[in-house]
């Protein structure tokens, strides 16, 4: 017992999420340990801008604020870096990496998501790139440098802002996805058309109500060769995946913890085990699973105060998410697709704006598009607060 109660706080990630919690732990307290465990090497970065490296033909490493030497520095904490966490032991308060044992007091999992592969055949699947990380981009920045005909699988969030991205860049841009729409949980109908034809007009060619069956080297090798579920064939350089994200959950679901779409959390962050918190892309709150920035900040900053003393519920305002597809910008909050009463759309030259409502006639979400964008905050207002 005596053990635990001079272990550190142990954190298992080290990513936007778990950043964040380490800053506000140090805004409050500049003395408490914390050890952190990672399976890379901790640089510090905004995985956001993995949307426009292409454009801005940025390689991984410009994209790197601080080592994660200089991080660990600044905000002092115990680096593990390169340090696979294999196993998490409640009982006994530990981890263990490569065999060795380490105590924890409070343990944290921030082990983030897996970019998602829908399944396939064909000899060449692990050919497939995927940019959910700065590690995952800089395995495959040569390759996508040179690549001239790229296919994106996914016309979801990420994969529509890398399919424009790698257009604007002057990559042939092909989007193959199993919707009749872009971004169709998001998006309303008419706002998706319009930037289909904005992208469109950059050259992106689109598969939709579409699929990968397979995917092959060409003859000569240099090449890939896809096949697509209407029997259209089509040589590549590049296939991307940016089908969705997967919550990382296997260390918790072997240690027993509650799991679902993630790791499931109460309003205080705490997992079904005590002193085991999880938090960012891995962890699901309210039945929810949020892969934003803005969701990870507000409950780094309340697990901070929980893990120094002061229980804290997580409350998660409403969140605008902005759409980085700069020919035709977007914004938009709340639910504005699924269990809608009506919608109210508005047109000018400026741009659109499609508001959604409730069968109470309620603001539930809404989407600005170019200059509606100047609408955003005050719709915000109106959605109000959302309590998990
Ligand atoms: C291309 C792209 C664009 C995006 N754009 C936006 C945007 O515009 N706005 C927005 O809000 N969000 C955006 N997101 C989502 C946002 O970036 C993520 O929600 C956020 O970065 C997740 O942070 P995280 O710390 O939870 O996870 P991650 O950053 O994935 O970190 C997980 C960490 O866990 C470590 N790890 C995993 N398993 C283990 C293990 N067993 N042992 C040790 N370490 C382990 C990893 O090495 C990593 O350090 C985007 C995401 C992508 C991919």
């Amino acid at each position: 017992m005596s053990e635990q109660l001079d272990a550190p706080i142990v954190i298992i990630g080290s990513g936007f999420a778990a950043y964040q919690l380490i800053k506000a732990i140090r805004r409050s307290d500049q003395t408490v340990t914390i050890q952190v465990f990672t399976a890379d090497n901790g640089d510090d970065y905004n995985k956001p801008d993995l949307s426009h490296v292409m454009s801005k033909q940025q390689l991984a490493s410009d994209l790197v604020r601080a080592s994660g030497m200089e991080i660990a520095r600044e905000l002092n904490f115990e680096l593990h870096a390169n340090s696979y966490v294999d196993s998490i032991d409640p009982e006994q308060h530990k981890i263990k990496v490569v065999g060795k044992a380490y105590p924890y007091a409070k343990l944290v999992v921030a082990t983030g998501s897996k970019a998602f592969v829908p399944p396939m055949s064909g000899k060449a699947i692990d050919r497939i790139v995927t940019l959910n990380s700065l590690q995952e981009y800089q395995a495959a920045e040569q390759e996508l440098a040179l690549a001239k005909r790229v296919l994106v699988i996914g016309g979801g969030l990420i994969g529509t802002e890398l399919s424009m991205d790698l257009a604007t860049a002057g990559k042939q841009v092909i989007t193959v996805d199993p919707c009749d729409q872009l971004m169709a949980n998001l998006l309303p109908e008419y706002i998706a058309t319009q930037l289909r034809k904005q992208m469109q007009q950059l050259g992106v060619q689109f598969a939709m109500s579409n699929k990968v069956s397979s995917i092959n080297s060409s003859e000569d090798c240099r090449a890939l060769q896809v096949e697509l579920a209407n029997g259209e064939s089509l040589i590549v350089d590049t296939v991307i995946s940016a089908a969705g994200l997967l919550a990382n959950t296997q260390l918790a679901q072997q240690a027993g913890l509650a799991v679902n779409r993630g790791i499931v959390v109460d309003n205080q962050l705490q997992t079904s085990v005590t002193d085991v918190y999880a938090l960012g892309d891995c962890a699901e709150i309210g039945g929810k699973v949020s892969a934003y920035l803005q969701p990870a900040l507000v409950c780094a900053n309340a697990l901070a105060k929980t893990l120094l003393g002061h229980e804290t519920a997580v409350v998660l305002p409403a969140m605008l998410v902005k759409v980085k597809t700069p020919h035709y910008p977007i914004q938009l909050a709340g639910q504005a697709v699924h269990q809608v009463n009506r919608w109210q759309l508005d047109i000018d030259a400026d741009g659109m704006s499609v508001q959604a409502f409730d069968s109470r006639d309620d603001l539930q979400g809404f989407v600005v598009a170019e200059q509606h964008m100047n609408k955003a905050f005050g719709l915000l207002k109106r959605l109000g607060k959302a309590a998990v």
